[in-house]
């Protein structure tokens, strides 16, 4: 393929030419059912009706106005997530990455505001994704990610997945705070376990620590609950959102306690895009559906009904799925053959899904999807199960 886009992506040789709900129709006419969603970010599915209105009417009004004025759709959406959280205060971004980096600094400010700037180290745990931005590559800490872009940027302490003994040893008198994923979506579908995160939460409050959480794409709804701590009943002092927060368009939010963004004071932070009036129209539109009423419960009836067909599938096929990892709509498969062959099978079955790492296949429909697209997904999964369970007879048939 001679593209003139950077080669960074290895993308597959698909485009598509329209999508509905949680199907997206390639040029060719193929049909897939799409368990991938833009990586977690199509909450809605495609070309939601409410979602295409309010698009359109926001494109009739000003574009985008800079936040050196009111934009009073950003503010209204600010309150409505303040409302629907923990939180009391919102900054918004254009991507998951700046919601996170709109996170870090954050923290570190409020330990400057409190006079003490020498805390300004967060922990981070093994198998984080943050982002791409190197400060976000950072506290990721994945090798493969910060190779030859210099040194990472200072201030980011790793410690084991979950290990509550390594947070507590990590802690020094430069710590601002705990930063994690609830759960991690890249580092392969792994769930924090609750107590964990009641524990952090305690250690935190403890050591007048901040707990900044990454819910940029287990936040809106995914895991059934508005934020995913909240299944674990911890309110967090900082959130991260993105990706389902626009159902497409782009759009982050920095969600905050009044007392932990004390810092943040004019001038001490900005954003030319961030909080533009289409985005935060967009994501307005998003929490009239996500925050209706029946929306979550509904969101958490379908994950239990997805999660027990996986489970009987892991039974019939446990040479080729090993682990189903999850909550919500929020799925991994941890594969015992490479998860980019059982991801080109269920492809070439017509089901979309995306690899993560540790050898995961993540599912991540839309939110709206019904039991017929579970039992259709399942079937293709099925399918894609058989195609591995006997590719000698497959190769041969061809
Ligand atoms: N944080 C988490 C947990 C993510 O999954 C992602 C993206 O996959 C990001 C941050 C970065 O978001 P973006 O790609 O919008 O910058």
């Amino acid at each position: 393929m001679n593209s003139a886009l950077y080669p960074t992506y290895a993308r597959a040789d698909i485009s598509f030419a329209r999508g509905e709900g949680a199907w997206l129709v390639a040029e060719n006419g193929d049909r897939y059912l799409d368990f991938a969603s833009g990586v977690a970010v199509l909450s809605l599915g495609h070309e939601h009706p409410h979602l295409v209105a309010t698009l359109k009417a926001a494109a009739e009004q000003p574009w985008h106005v800079s936040n050196l004025f009111r934009i009073p759709q950003a503010e209204r959406l600010a309150r409505r997530l303040a409302e629907a959280t923990f939180a009391d205060i919102v900054f918004f971004t254009n991507s998951g990455a700046e919601a996170v980096e709109a996170a870090i600094k954050t923290a570190r400010k409020y330990h400057a505001a409190n006079g003490q700037p020498e805390r300004y180290r967060l922990i981070t745990f093994e198998g984080a994704f943050h982002g791409r931005t190197l400060a976000t590559i950072a506290a990721g800490g994945n090798p493969k990610y910060l190779e030859g872009f210099g040194p990472p940027v200072e201030g980011f302490d790793q410690v084991p997945f979950a290990d509550l003994d390594a947070v507590e040893k990590a802690i020094t008198d430069e710590t601002a705070g705990v930063l994690l994923e609830p759960i991690q979506g890249e580092g392969g579908l792994r769930v924090f376990p609750p107590a964990f995160l009641s524990d952090i939460r305690k250690l935190c409050d403890a050591r007048g620590l901040l707990l900044v959480l990454d819910e940029v794409q287990c936040g809106v709804g995914r895991t059934g609950k508005f934020l995913a701590c909240e299944h674990a009943g911890v309110a967090p002092d900082v959130v991260a959102l993105a990706k389902g927060l626009g159902g497409g368009f782009p759009i982050g939010a920095c969600l905050a306690t009044r007392e932990a963004a004390k810092g943040m004071t004019a001038g001490t932070h900005g954003s030319t895009f961030g909080g533009n009036p289409l985005a935060t129209a967009v994501g307005s539109a998003v929490l009239d559906v996500v925050l209706e009423d029946g929306f979550m419960p509904r969101v958490a009836r379908l994950g239990a009904l997805l999660r027990q067909r996986l489970a009987e599938l892991e039974d019939r096929y446990p040479a080729i799925i090993g682990e189903v990892r999850g909550e919500g709509l929020m799925f991994g498969l941890k594969m015992r053959v490479p998860n980019g062959d059982f991801a080109a099978a269920a492809r070439a079955e017509g089901l979309l899904t995306v690899l993560a790492g540790d050898n995961v296949v993540r599912l991540l429909p839309p939110l709206i999807i019904d039991e017929s697209d579970i039992a259709e997904a399942v079937r293709r999964l099925s399918a894609a199960c058989a195609r591995l369970a006997a590719p000698a007879a497959k190769l041969g048939a061809a």
